[in-house]
């Protein structure tokens, strides 16, 4: 729910003589889908906004490109598996021409080496039976394990929705906490988060599993559940293309979050890109002003408050409020500047972590490639990990500085469903590859980089037999590639590291974990706040709702 609609008047009454010397309610750092999301619910709600995005197109890390000719990829984000059908429907983008492709519920597919395959659905029995094919007993484990792990879904929502339920809540030592629990639950008081959590947390059962959620390798878990090695792996196979470590150390979580938790499946007609797409429309509709090729060099900062912000071609925009969808460390190190916070604050940022996960490396070819199983499931996405030993090792390279000789891959075939997106007849391929690292320690990613994507093209041709030989163009995407691009800080695609002690209060820095920042008038409003990372837009529009409570409140200086 969105709070009432507030009615605020600006501060600055001159009338603009040219957009650059005009003033506004709300200056945007950053067309990203979060910037715009945010955008979009400030301007719903009466404010003046104005967005400022450094490149020629709005999207960020979620953007459609024709890189070649009649050919178009995602150079960001390829999966709306994380966008709820409420914000979309909240924001209105199916109004404003956003359109999704079915996939038939198909999750991915996980391909062996031997030619078998083991398709996921989002339908756990559906699952179950391409299981059977490989174990009846793992098939009926499945099923109890996405059963049981579901009863979760609503403490997930809660906590996802809205930010973290206020620290004080937890550490206010005036009257003791169970007391203070106990009477804000009776009054009703108590944000729905904590009160769907202690409901979980009644049967010890689930607080058995909360520790293993957290603190159980997923490695010792699946040979706990499963006895096949191809279900072990299919299941693991899509979690590992976006961990940070091997299937003996990455947490339990990482593999119910991604089997079970997804939003949806499916993908975005024309290309992820067509999502900020339909939020800039949304914003603009909303009478938000969105203005590309527009960098701005640093926030305006006056005795601890944003003041509004410095353009790099010099010129400078008074704002009442400054909302920055650059990630944490650009924004307070880089557009604020280190001397404008305080020791223990500026320690905080400094320590707050950025890593880098996977490469993207895009592929038009002159026909669809032919891999192993039925053309109708290349609708969803395709993993490629032959054994989790084999992701054992990747990891261990990565761990060592060295871009893997065989990496996980996560690869992806959007002209099987959506031909607007390559010349007729010709296909793309795109794919994840994972793990990788931000610099490599023998020889700079500009030197190994051609070299690297041919080895990463033998690789892919293990899997599909007419593929290299249909090759007209590829385009590969290092970490450094992302930084220079998107201004991904460390090639960081999540604005942050997205482990536990990253989420929640601790996003990005303790306390501050809702938009607001140490610097009063300045918000965040992308993946470095909470939920963080992912195509989601509820950073922005959490952050959206903040800065419209503080407006009420009086908040703003
Ligand atoms: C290759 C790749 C694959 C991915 N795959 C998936 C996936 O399948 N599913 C998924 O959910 N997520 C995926 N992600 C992650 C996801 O795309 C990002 O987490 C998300 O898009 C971040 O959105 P954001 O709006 O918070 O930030 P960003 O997209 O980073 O937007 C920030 C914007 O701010 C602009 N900006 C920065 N500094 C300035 C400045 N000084 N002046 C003006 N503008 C500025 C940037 O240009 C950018 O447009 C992927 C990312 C990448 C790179």
């Amino acid at each position: 729910m969105l709070p009432p609609r507030i009615v605020w008047k600006t501060i600055y009454r001159k009338p603009p003589d040219s957009v650059f010397m005009a003033q506004y309610d709300v200056v945007i750092i950053g067309g990203g889908h979060n910037g715009l999301a945010s955008a979009c619910i400030m301007a719903r709600n009466g404010l003046k906004v104005l967005v400022l995005e450094r490149r020629e197109i709005v999207g960020g890390m979620c953007a459609t490109e024709e890189i070649f000719s009649g050919f178009s990829y995602d150079t960001g984000c390829f999966y709306p598996y994380w966008l709820r059908q409420d914000t979309v429907d909240e924001l209105r983008l199916s109004k404003h021409g956003l359109e999704f492709i079915d996939s038939g519920g198909i999750a991915y597919s996980a391909l062996f080496p031997d030619g078998r395959y083991l398709t996921v659905y989002e339908d756990a029995k559906k699952t179950g039976q391409e299981i059977e094919k490989f174990s009846r007993k793992d098939a009926q484990s499945y099923l109890e394990f996405v059963t049981f792990w579901k009863r979760f879904r609503p403490v997930v929502d809660a906590f996802l929705l809205s930010p973290p339920p206020p620290l004080d809540l937890l550490t206010d030592i005036a009257k003791p906490l169970p007391v203070k629990v106990a009477l804000l639950k009776l009054l009703g008081r108590l944000p729905p988060s904590v009160n769907k959590a202690l409901d979980f947390l009644k049967e010890p059962e689930n607080i058995e599993a909360l520790a293993e959620f957290f603190f159980k390798p997923m490695g010792a878990k699946l040979d706990e559940l499963f006895e096949s090695d191809y279900v072990k792996i299919a299941l693991a196979s899509e979690s590992l293309v976006v961990s940070q470590s091997g299937p003996s150390s990455a947490p339990l979580s990482a593999l119910v979050w991604r089997v079970i938790m997804k939003e949806r499946t499916g993908r975005v007609r024309g290309g992820m890109g067509n999502f900020p797409l339909a939020l800039k429309k949304a914003a603009e509709d909303a009478g938000a002003r969105i203005l590309v090729n527009a960098e701005v060099e640093r926030v305006i900062v006056k005795d601890r408050v944003a003041r509004g912000v410095k353009l790099k071609n010099g010129e400078e925009i008074e704002s009442r409020i400054v909302a920055s969808n650059a990630d944490p460390h650009r924004t307070f190190l880089g557009l604020v500047g280190q001397e404008h916070f305080d020791d223990r604050t500026l320690k905080r940022i400094m320590k707050y972590r950025l890593v880098s996960t996977g490469l993207r490396l895009n592929y038009a070819l002159s026909r669809k490639p032919s891999f192993a199983i039925p053309d109708e499931k290349l609708v969803g996405a395709l993993t490629y990990c032959p054994s989790l030993d084999y992701a054992e090792k990747a990891f261990a390279e990565a761990a060592m500085g060295d871009p893997p000789s065989k990496p996980l891959l996560l690869l992806d075939v959007p002209t099987a469903a959506d031909s607007t997106l390559a010349p007729s007849g010709a296909h793309i391929l795109q794919s994840w590859v994972n793990p990788t690292v931000y610099e490599a320690r023998r020889g700079s990613w500009d030197t190994i980089k051609e070299s690297y994507a041919d080895n990463l093209t033998h690789l892919i041709a293990e899997s599909a037999s007419n593929f290299e030989n249909s090759i007209l163009h590829r385009f590969l995407q290092t970490p450094l590639d992302y930084e220079r691009r998107f201004y991904a800080t460390g090639g960081d695609v999540e604005h942050g590291d997205l482990s536990y002690y990253q989420l929640l209060w601790f996003r990005p820095i303790l306390g501050y974990y809702d938009g607001r920042t140490p610097i009063r008038n300045l918000y965040l409003v992308g993946s470095g706040i909470h939920p963080g990372g992912g195509v989601r837009a509820l950073a922005g529009m959490i952050a959206a709702r903040t800065i419209l409570s503080d407006i009420e409140s009086g908040r703003i200086a």
